[in-house]
């Protein structure tokens, strides 16, 4: 057995407090997987004030010396990629090339917010004579950074690059199954130039280290992707200290496909909407609306091209075995509430898989929006067809969702999908393709989904506030 994963806090590798640890479960065998330290609110503390430490000097360091520090990380996060990404397979399953693809992805948050550490401008206002008034770009100071396990290195990095590029620092807490690849990135970090404490990494569990984090009295604003019950949580207490937030949560977001649209296409994007990562994504596509001349032939087309796909292949494992039991409960619910499973809706049969965290990719029809299982998120390879007949009543059921985080549009009337697009209540849309995700494009929730914006120039809003100062002139 390996070394157990340790904390990293105040640039290196240390050990929790207590010193306890806990052998996580490896999701293609259910077999052990890495061991990593369970820190306390004592290792929170110590972390905070390592990052507290470094904000003055991390803030003040010159804007393009921050720059070259992240594009050096971006480099390493590519220079080791193999090595990464094999360590975020053995956490989570995915394909190795998914893994490659995800950290590619870290890789470019680093790039683009190294390029913008000069954006949180303030500007001159020109108010009256006698006054010289200006307005400043400030970091808020140490952030907190609590991600899931579903794009862990990806999702740290997410958040990660744009609050140190605005000048804060950081305590971040990956998690618990899935740890390595933040604690790499902050090792990555230190040696690539980011001075002690600037970026540190607690383990442990959310209502322990989680928690910790949310409530230490230095931590200025809490960056959260993850479930909608533990950001209202977190949101309670922010309420009390009037802690700022961004709050990435679920989603069960609609898909709308026109007849006139290219239906082919739409069929492979269908399923890619709701495959990818096995459906373990935030940004999903599990509402697949369907326009009712269609119906027949595209159900068919989707559930032709999810056949293709087998689990141990092209599908990874539910990373956890709470959310393995979890999409096996939604199917018990499903046959409960009457749908049909077109394809799927089970565990895979084969022998070889069964005791990694497999289940079958799957297509229900049958199935109405005021259903479980059209109305709550599953996050695994689940996806529900629902008919309509017209535009608007496409639109109503789009919306008719506790959940905002995205929609698609598939049409050949571009003046419809423009309609159809803004008129859907998420943080973003995408027309005749499936999660057009890249670093420039802001990225957040209505409703539900939670509020704030991740990537693109907008985040640095989110890590970054902003300051008048007004000074009277005189002899004027
Ligand atoms: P989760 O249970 O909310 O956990 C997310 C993170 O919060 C983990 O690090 C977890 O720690 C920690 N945590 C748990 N309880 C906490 C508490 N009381 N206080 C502070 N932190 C706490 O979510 P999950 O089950 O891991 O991930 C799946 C969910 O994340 C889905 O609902 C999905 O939609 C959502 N998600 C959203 C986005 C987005 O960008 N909008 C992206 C990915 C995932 P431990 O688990 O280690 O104990
Ligand atoms: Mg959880």
């Amino acid at each position: 057995m390996s070394a157990p994963l340790l904390h990293w806090i105040d640039g290196k590798a240390v050990p929790s407090a207590g010193g306890t640890t806990r052998a996580g479960t490896n999701p293609s065998t259910g077999g052990p997987g890495a061991e990593v330290s369970l820190g306390t609110a004592d290792d929170v503390d110590f972390a905070v004030r390592a990052a507290h430490g470094a904000a003055k000097g991390w803030r003040h360091t010159g804007s393009l010396d921050r720059g070259r520090i992240l594009a050096a990380i971006s480099r390493r996060l590519l220079a080791d990629l193999d090595e990464l990404a094999a360590m975020e397979s053995a956490d989570t399953g995915k394909p190795l090339a998914l893994s490659m693809a995800e950290i590619r992805g870290a890789a470019e948050y680093f790039e683009f917010y190294a390029a913008l550490v000069n954006l949180p401008v303030g500007e001159v206002l020109d108010i009256q004579p006698n006054l010289h008034v200006y307005t400043l770009r400030e970091p808020l100071g140490v952030v907190g950074v609590i991600t899931p396990w579903n794009l862990p290195l990806n999702q740290a990095a997410r958040a990660c690059a744009p609050a140190l590029a605005a000048g804060n620092t950081i305590v971040a807490k990956p998690a618990e199954s899935t740890s390595r690849t933040t604690v790499a990135l902050a090792r990555i970090g230190s040696e690539e130039g980011l001075p002690p404490g600037a970026f540190n990494v607690v383990l442990g569990q959310g209502s322990e280290v989680g928690t910790a984090i949310v409530r230490h009295p230095l931590v200025r604003k809490v960056a959260f992707t993850g479930s909608v019950p533990v950001g209202q949580e977190i949101g309670r207490i922010a309420a009390d200290r009037i802690l700022p937030l961004t709050l990435e949560l679920g989603g069960k977001s609609a898909n709308i496909v026109f007849a006139d649209a290219d239906l082919e296409f739409a069929a492979s994007e269908a399923v890619r909407a709701f495959t990818t990562n096995a459906g373990q994504v935030c940004s999903s596509g599990t509402r697949l609306l369907v326009q009712r001349e269609i119906q027949e032939r595209f159900t068919a087309a989707v559930v032709a091209a999810t056949r293709k796909l087998r689990p141990g292949h092209e599908v990874g494992p539910m990373i956890t075995r709470g959310q393995w039991e979890t999409v096996r409960r939604y199917f018990r619910i499903a046959a409960e509430e009457g749908a049909t499973a077109e394809v799927g809706g089970g565990v895979p049969l084969d022998s070889e898989l069964a005791a990694g965290f497999y289940v079958e990719p799957t297509v229900y029809s049958g199935v109405t929006n005021d259903m479980r299982i059209a109305r709550e998120e599953i996050f695994g390879p689940v996806v529900v067809i629902i008919p309509f007949e017209t535009e608007d009543e496409a639109v109503a059921l789009a919306n008719d969702s506790d959940f905002g985080l995205v929609g698609g549009v598939f049409t050949s009337d571009m003046s419809r999908a423009i309609r159809v697009a803004e008129s859907i209540e998420a943080g973003q849309v995408y027309i005749n393709s499936w999660s057009t995700q890249s670093v420039q494009m802001p990225f957040g929730g209505h409703k539900h989904s939670g509020y704030g914006r991740e990537k693109g120039i907008e985040a640095l809003n989110h890590y970054s506030h902003i300051k008048s100062i007004s000074m009277r002139l005189t002899g004027r």
